[in-house]
């Protein structure tokens, strides 16, 4: 009788979907830490176990799709669609930062807030470009994956991967070619298993998103908001004008020549799963199985531009910098002159593209910016305190634009089934 009845309860719960079950947790988690404060606190370690879980399928996950990727793509498409992806995720970083600036400069962040004090910055070193470029080659690719290190995980494995698809070309050997047949399979079935993992981390994901936000929020409490309110405010504006008017209208409806809703409904897990955790190559299971599953994107585009633009495509991390910059200036009360906002779009691109997919990176990374205008450096200490909030925003902008430019590049190769699922849902209805 009672098991019949928690049965029934649990199948009820499992039939919302996901996301609403997340949205519910991240609100009632938020209300949760400002009612209890610093207390709130111990549900820390039940929100780290949630981004271990996602952390711990990121290498796989990587290793397994480009793998199959490989299968299906020749070395010469590959130059092609590397260029095309590329070439996108850097033109759409430099818009976020324009709109960024813009939306700024309007709204003015930063301007008569009184009694900010210096701070340490608790800043790292952000990388040169020459440090950030010679990262990309490993010295040793197990090293590589066993740390975590996307960028050179994804060369050594799109190496290997051309490797075997070239062997399978040119040897005549039919032991080999069966031996590279077998390697391709396997990588098959391992994708299809880390999707299973991801959605049955997505089902914890409710618990951990819950924890997550109360610590967030037990942690700050509404004294350490109000201040920044328009800061935050003015990120928000940005962040949602790029989704909206470079993501959905420019890339999905302009130039693809589908409804935006389809992006929106098919991404939303990946989405709402960027705001919750910070983290863009945390969030990357679930956005490739997003555009596996609802977006019915080939595996040999995304399993290629996905992990790549968790790395090197930030247009919110970009955004973010541009913003920044204008609320430090003003703050210290000064104006940035055309050329020098003209400089943060170069250094802001820079910086995102060597900002690495986990929480905090584009704090880091503000270095770059703030001293190439020569703004004081303690501002990084002083944004730190509101930081876990923008870098939510500026984390789910990085993975809208990756979705983006992914739908973009399968529509150019032909690799997107806009015909069946959410494409059509939104589409027709
Ligand atoms: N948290 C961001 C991401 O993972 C990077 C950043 O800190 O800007 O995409």
């Amino acid at each position: 009788m009672l098991g019949s009845s928690i049965e029934s309860y649990w199948s009820q719960y499992r039939s919302v979907p996901i996301v609403y079950r997340i949205g519910v947790a991240f609100v009632l988690g938020s209300v949760l830490g400002l009612v209890l404060g610093e207390p709130a606190t111990v549900l820390e370690p039940l929100g780290d176990l949630f981004i271990n879980m996602l952390s711990m399928l990121v290498i796989p996950i990587i290793v397994f799709t480009l793998l199959m990727g490989a299968k299906r793509l020749s070395p010469s498409n590959l130059g092609k669609i590397g260029g095309q992806v590329v070439g996108l995720y850097a033109i759409t970083s430099a818009f976020a930062v324009l709109i960024g600036l813009a939306v700024s400069n309007l709204i003015s962040p930063g301007e008569g807030l009184e009694g900010w004090q210096e701070a340490e910055p608790d800043a790292a070193e952000a990388p040169s470009l020459q440090e950030v470029l010679l990262g990309i080659v490993p010295e040793n690719p197990v090293g590589a994956m066993a740390q975590g290190d996307v960028l050179p995980t994804i060369f050594f494995v799109i190496a290997f991967g051309l490797a075997l698809a070239l062997v399978q070309e040119s040897v005549e050997s039919e032991d080999v070619t069966n031996g590279v047949e077998t390697f391709f399979d396997i990588a098959e079935a391992g994708a299809e298993a880390m999707f299973k993992i991801v959605w049955g981390v997505m089902e914890y994901g409710v618990i951990g998103v819950f924890a997550l936000m109360a610590t967030v929020f037990g942690q700050a409490g509404t004294d350490a908001i109000i201040p920044f309110a328009l800061l935050i405010l003015t990120l928000l504006v940005a962040s949602v004008a790029h989704i909206v008017l470079v993501h959905f209208v420019g890339i999905v409806a302009l130039v693809v020549g589908e409804s935006p809703r389809g992006l929106l409904v098919g991404g939303k897990d990946a989405l709402i799963t960027a705001l919750s955790i910070r983290s863009s190559s945390g969030t990357l299971p679930v956005t490739m199985a997003n555009a596996d599953d609802n977006l019915h994107i080939d595996e040999s585009i995304y399993s290629f531009s996905l992990p790549l633009g968790a790395t090197i495509n930030m247009d919110g991390t970009a955004l973010y910098q541009g913003v920044v910059a204008i609320f430090a200036a003003n703050l210290v009360g000064v104006s940035l002159t055309v050329g020098e906002q003209l400089t943060v779009v170069a250094v802001a691109v820079l910086a995102s593209i060597g900002a690495a997919g986990v929480p905090g990176t584009g704090l880091i990374m503000l270095t770059l910016v703030l001293t190439q205008l020569g703004l004081p450096l303690a501002i990084v200490g002083f944004v730190a305190g509101v930081d876990p909030i923008l870098d939510r925003l500026r984390t789910m902008t990085n993975v809208s634009g990756d979705l983006a430019v992914t739908t973009l590049v399968a529509k150019w190769n032909d690799a997107v089934d806009f015909d069946s699922g959410t494409w059509v849902a939104s589409n027709r209805d």
